[in-house]
C-alpha cells in the first residue's frame, strides 16, 4: 500500500468538522472526541445511449434503472459507524443543492461509462466548497483523469480505506491511497449497506461472491483490476448478505455481479447446495442471474446445481465466431468447441443466455459479419451485446496497441458530447482492416440481428429449448417483475413496438401454447426489445454518420428514436 499525502488543503474543513464532534465517555470515564462526518455518496449518471440503459423495460414494471450501486454501499459499510451517510444515485433521483450543502465530504465512485458525470460532479462539489473523494474501476484505471479530486482511492478500497479515514480524521484534506493489487481478502469485505438503497428504484439488486477470473482475454480489464486468481467470499458470508436483503424486504431478481461466477468452481460447488437449501427454506424469494465463461457448459453437475438454486439467466462472452480471432485475443476457452451446442445445453437447464460479441479485431476476415449473424441465429440468443472493439485503459490490448503506435490520443477519455458506449465509440485505435469495412460489417450485423422478425424467431427457438419444467411458476409477492405477467404489459409492449407487433404476437401465442413455463422469460426479453430495438437503430445511424465521414461526404442526419 502506498499512501501519498499532501498537507491540509485550503478547504479549511478541519474547523467546521469540529462542529459535528460528539463527546463520549470511554470505559474509564474519560471524555473523548468522536469525530462525526456527513458523507454524501453520489453514483454518477451513466452515459445516455448505452446498451445497458434499458430504462424502457424498467418503466414497464415501475422501476427507474436496471442495476443498483453495489460498490458504493460496500464502501459505505467500511466507513466509521458514527459517520452519517446518504446515498444519491443520479440515474434514479435528482441531486439537490441541499444534498451538497448538508455534506462535509462527497464520495463518488463509478465505471468508464460514468466518467463524464463523475468528472462533472467533482467540479460541482468544489463549487460548493466540498472536498471530494473518488474511487472505483475507472479511477483505478485512469487516475490522471481525476486529478482534480481531493482524495483518490486507487484499487480495491478494503485495503486502504482505513488509511483514508485516519487521514481525514487527522484533518488532512488531500491524498492518494493506492491498494496493492489483488491482495484483498474478500472474506473480510463487510456486508454492503443495503439499508441505504431504495429497492423499488431497481429492476434487480447485485451481490458479489467472487472477484477475478482465471482466463487471459487480451481486451479485458477485469484481470488487470482484480487479478487471475478468483477470490471468493465464504458461504456463510454470501448467505448472510442474501439474508440481509431478505430481511430488508427485497424479493425478486438478484444478480451475482461476479466477473466470472465459475472462476473458482471448487468453492462454488460448496456454495450452490447451501444456496438451494436457503432458497427452499424461504420458498424461493430470489431468482438469480450471473456472468460466466462458456466452459460452464462442460459441467453438467454445476449447471444442475445452478438450476436447483434458481438461476434463470447467464451472460456469456462469445466475442467472435472466428477461431483464429479468438486465439489472437487469447480467449482460448471459446475455441475447439461448438458454441451453439454449449448455449443450447445451458437452455436445457432452464437458464437463458445473453451474450457479448465484438467486432474490430486484427485477424477478422471480410466474412466475419455473416458468420457472426449465423452463429447468433444458430445459438438462438435473443439479446446480444454487439460492440466495436474498445481498447480499455490498462489492458494487454492497450499496451500492445501503444507499443505498435496505433492507440488514438485521448483513448481513455469519454467526452460528454460523445454520449455513447463501445457500440458507437470503438474502435479507439488504428485498425488493421480498413475501418470503413469494419463499420459496414458491424452495421450489417446489427441490422439483421435486431430486426423484429429475427429477434422474435430467436425468442421462439429459445422457448422451445428452455426447460422450465421443474421450476415454480409464480414469482414471490413483492417481485416487481410480477407486473410483467398481465396481458396489459403485453399490450403495452406491442403498442410501443408497432413494427414488432406481428412477429411478437405470433411468438407469444405459440409459447403460451407449447411452453407456458418459459412465457414469463420470453415476455421479459420482449420488454427488453423496447430498448434494444430503438437503440440498435440509433447505433446504426451513428455508424452511417461515421462511414459518411470516412467517405468524405456530409454527415447523414441521425434518425431520432
Ligand atoms: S473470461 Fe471474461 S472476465 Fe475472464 S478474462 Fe475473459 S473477458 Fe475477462
Amino acid at each position: 500500500m502506498l499512501v501519498q499525502r499532501t498537507p491540509k488543503s485550503f478547504w479549511g474543513f478541519a474547523e467546521s468538522r469540529k462542529l459535528h464532534g460528539i463527546v463520549t465517555l470511554n470505559a474509564l470515564g474519560r471524555s473523548s472526541m468522536t469525530i462525526s462526518c456527513r458523507v454524501l455518496m453520489i453514483y454518477p449518471k451513466f452515459v445516455p445511449n448505452s446498451f445497458w440503459n434499458y430504462t424502457e423495460a424498467c418503466e414497464l414494471v415501475g422501476a427507474k434503472y436496471p442495476a443498483a450501486p453495489l460498490g458504493l454501499i460496500t464502501v459505505a459499510a467500511m466507513l466509521p459507524k458514527h459517520w452519517d451517510i446518504r446515498l444519491v444515485n443520479r440515474n434514479t433521483e435528482p441531486l439537490t443543492d441541499a444534498d451538497l450543502d448538508w455534506a462535509d465530504l462527497v464520495m463518488i465512485g463509478g465505471m468508464l461509462n460514468q466518467q463524464p458525470d463523475a468528472i462533472y460532479l467533482i467540479g460541482l462539489a468544489h463549487q460548493r466548497s466540498k472536498p471530494v473523494c473518488v474511487g472505483g474501476p475507472d479511477v483505478s484505471s485512469s487516475p490522471h483523469l481525476y486529478a482534480d479530486a481531493d482524495f483518490l482511492v486507487i484499487g480495491e478500497a478494503e485495503q486502504v480505506i482505513e488509511h483514508f479515514i485516519a487521514a481525514w480524521e487527522s484533518g488532512e484534506r488531500q491524498g492518494v491511497f493506492i491498494a496493492e493489487k489483488f491482495k484483498i481478502d474478500v472474506t473480510r469485505s463487510p456486508m454492503p449497506r443495503y439499508d441505504l438503497m431504495k429497492f423499488d428504484h431497481y429492476l434487480f439488486i447485485g451481490v458479489q461472491y467472487s472477484r477475478g477470473c482465471p482466463f487471459t482475454c487480451e481486451f479485458c480489464d477485469i484481470i488487470e483490476l482484480y487479478g487471475r486468481v478468483p477470490r471468493t467470499k465464504t458461504n456463510d458470508q454470501i448467505l448472510a448478505e442474501l439474508q440481509a436483503l431478505y430481511d430488508n424486504g427485497y424479493r425478486g431478481h438478484v444478480d451475482f455481479v461476479d466477473d466470472n461466477f465459475i472462476g473458482n468452481k471448487k468453492n462454488l460447488r460448496t456454495l450452490l447446495p447451501r444456496l438451494k437449501a436457503w432458497q427452499e427454506e424461504r420458498d424461493y424469494p430470489f431468482e438469480f442471474s450471473t456472468e460466466a465463461s462458456i466452459n460452464i457448459a462442460d459441467d453438467s453437475e454445476l449447471l444442475q446445481a445452478m438450476r436447483d438454486a434458481n438461476f434463470f439467466a447467464v451472460f456469456v462472452g462469445i466475442e467472435s465466431p472466428d477461431p483464429e480471432t479468438l486465439a489472437q485475443m487469447k480467449k482460448k476457452q471459446n475455441t475447439r468447441r461448438n458454441i451453439a451446442e454449449c448455449i443450447h445445453k445451458i437452455y436445457s437447464y432452464g437458464m437463458f443466455v445473453t451474450a457479448g460479441f465484438i467486432v474490430g479485431f486484427d485477424t477478422e476476415k471480410a466474412s466475419m459479419g455473416q458468420a457472426m449473424i449465423d452463429l447468433i441465429e444458430e445459438a438462438s440468443i435473443p439479446v446480444c451485446m454487439i460492440g466495436l472493439l474498445y481498447a480499455l485503459p490498462g489492458t494487454q490490448l492497450t499496451r500492445r496497441l501503444a507499443k505498435e503506435g496505433r492507440l488514438h490520443d485521448g483513448h481513455d477519455l469519454m467526452k460528454v458530447e460523445q454520449a455513447g458506449d463501445q457500440c458507437t465509440l470503438g474502435c479507439n485505435f488504428d485498425t488493421k482492416r480498413p475501418l470503413r469495412d469494419i463499420l459496414a460489417d458491424y452495421k450489417d450485423v446489427l441490422e439483421q440481428v435486431y430486426s423484429p422478425t429475427a429477434y422474435a424467431g430467436r425468442l421462439s427457438r429459445l422457448a422451445a429449448m428452455l426447460d422450465r419444467s421443474d421450476r415454480r411458476r409464480e414469482l414471490p409477492e413483492g417481485d416487481v417483475r410480477k407486473r410483467l405477467g398481465g396481458i396489459d404489459s403485453i399490450h403495452k409492449i406491442m403498442r410501443a413496438l408497432p413494427e414488432a407487433r406481428e412477429p411478437f404476437w405470433k411468438t407469444f401465442v405459440e409459447v403460451a401454447k407449447t411452453n407456458p413455463g418459459a412465457l414469463r422469460y420470453i415476455v421479459m426479453l420482449m420488454a427488453l426489445y423496447m430498448h434494444f430495438g430503438p437503440f440498435s437503430k440509433r447505433v446504426i445511424s451513428e455508424i452511417d454518420r461515421r462511414i459518411a465521414e470516412l467517405d468524405g461526404m456530409p454527415p447523414a442526419r441521425v434518425a431520432a428514436g
